[in-house]
């Protein structure tokens, strides 16, 4: 397949791979002395695992799963707020399908659609957009949820919506943004991290300049990278070139699909639509700052919150967290999905106690899926750059 094959050449990767252990020796990288590389986005942490390049990579790499997944992310209360929405009489909640077996703190999406809520799984909000339309009598709501790779869609049905005065529609709208969360990790002092390689999707619409201030205020490289397996090793390869050579810049690997300035449509419908939120919380990593979008006033006739009276309170979560479960200590980067209590131990994908064993981006459930219920650690061997594996479906990104 065109744009896909040639991505994954067995021979070049082998060349890539070779280059990068050369760089790593020359930058005194060992496993006792890894350089430490957050992969940002979710898509990336399936296609490391499906691929298998965390095997193939010199030992003194180490990847750092970051907080890039945005069903993993999304807290608690706000799947227990959208259950109870869900509830009410009258409505269709509609949702990406990966939304639909993240945890709440009682029940999911999925199980309460078997309790008898009317819940239907969409591709896109012009898929409820058309609910709308087709029922008139009931209430429509889209589960808006994603980084800005899903917001302008979201954004643009609002829009819609506003234009056909389809007084039945609305957003729950959850969506979230990349930039906030990086400065997060960074100012976190007990977090080392030598340099990132930053995420496809996302920057197709906000482009490369949001993330100026990695290099600028925290003198930490970033490569944003396409999904193919010699996309992410060049992209390694380019933050490890950047450490020896004491660079720390903004580089751009995925420069076929992503434009320095992103997609000014998209951003012009975002900013339309939507303002940030003083603070919103990430399951596993709580308040951030200006993280979260919500719709402005303009709109306000199309925001679920508005509808059906429910208000955001920073700072006021309940417990978030399974007994065990140590989602934040992986989306952090402190430990490894299998040194999680509850990892196999009644955390699994088909019964997930955590959101990041939901997810197919999810650490845990990378982790699960590609290298085995031992984990990586005992599962021996290295393994071969190969195009099988699952589907890999990026998701609401
Ligand atoms: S194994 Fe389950 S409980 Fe543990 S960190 Fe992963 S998702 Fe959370």
């Amino acid at each position: 397949m065109r744009y896909v094959e040639e991505f994954r050449d067995p021979a070049m990767a082998r060349a890539l791979i070779a280059r990068i252990g050369a760089t790593a020796e020359a930058i005194g990288a060992s496993p006792g002395r890894p350089v430490r590389i957050m992969e940002i986005c979710g898509g990336h942490t399936h296609a490391i695992f499906r691929f298998g390049l965390d095997r193939l990579l010199h030992g003194g790499i180490e990847f750092i799963h970051g907080p890039g997944c945005p069903v993993c992310v999304l807290p608690m209360r706000r799947v227990d707020e959208a259950i109870a929405i869900a509830g009410r009489p009258g409505v269709i909640f509609t949702t990406f399908g990966d939304a639909m077996r993240v945890p709440g703190s009682r029940t999911s999406l999925m199980q309460a659609r078997a309790a008898g809520a009317d819940i239907r799984m969409v591709y896109s909000p012009l898929d409820a957009l058309d609910l709308a339309r087709r029922f008139p009598e009931r209430d429509v709501v889209f589960f808006g949820i994603g980084f800005e790779t899903t917001a302008p869609a979201s954004a643009l049905a609002i829009r819609q919506a506003a234009r056909e005065g389809l007084g039945n529609f609305s957003v729950f709208c959850n969506h979230i943004t990349v930039p906030p969360p990086i400065r997060a990790l960074l100012e976190d002092p007990d977090m080392r991290l030598d340099g990132f390689v930053g995420p496809g999707h996302v920057s197709m619409v906000i482009g490369i300049r949001p993330y100026d201030f990695i290099p600028g205020e925290f003198g930490k490289p970033i490569v944003v990278s396409g999904f193919e397996p010699l996309d992410l090793l060049q992209a390694v390869l380019m933050v490890l070139t950047q450490v020896r050579e004491g660079r720390a810049e903004v580089e751009n690997q995925y420069a076929r699909v992503v434009p320095e300035h992103g997609n000014p449509a998209s951003l012009a419908a975002m900013a339309e639509v939507f303002e940030p939120r003083p603070s919103f919380a990430w399951r596993g990593l709580g308040e951030i700052d200006r993280s979260g979008l919500r719709i402005r006033a303009r709109y306000r006739d199309f925001d679920a919150e508005e509808r059906f009276g429910i208000g955001y309170a920073a700072g006021a979560l309940p417990e978030e967290a399974a007994e065990g479960c140590a989602c934040g200590a992986v989306m952090t980067g402190r430990i490894r999905p299998v040194a999680c209590p509850r990892y196999g131990r009644g955390c699994t994908p088909e019964t997930p106690l955590g959101a990041l064993m939901v997810s197919s981006e999810g650490a845990c459930a990378a982790y699960w899926h590609y290298a085995g219920a031992r984990g990586p650690a005992e599962d021996g061997g290295r393994r071969a750059v190969r195009g099988g594996g699952r589907g890999g479906r990026h998701g609401p990104a």
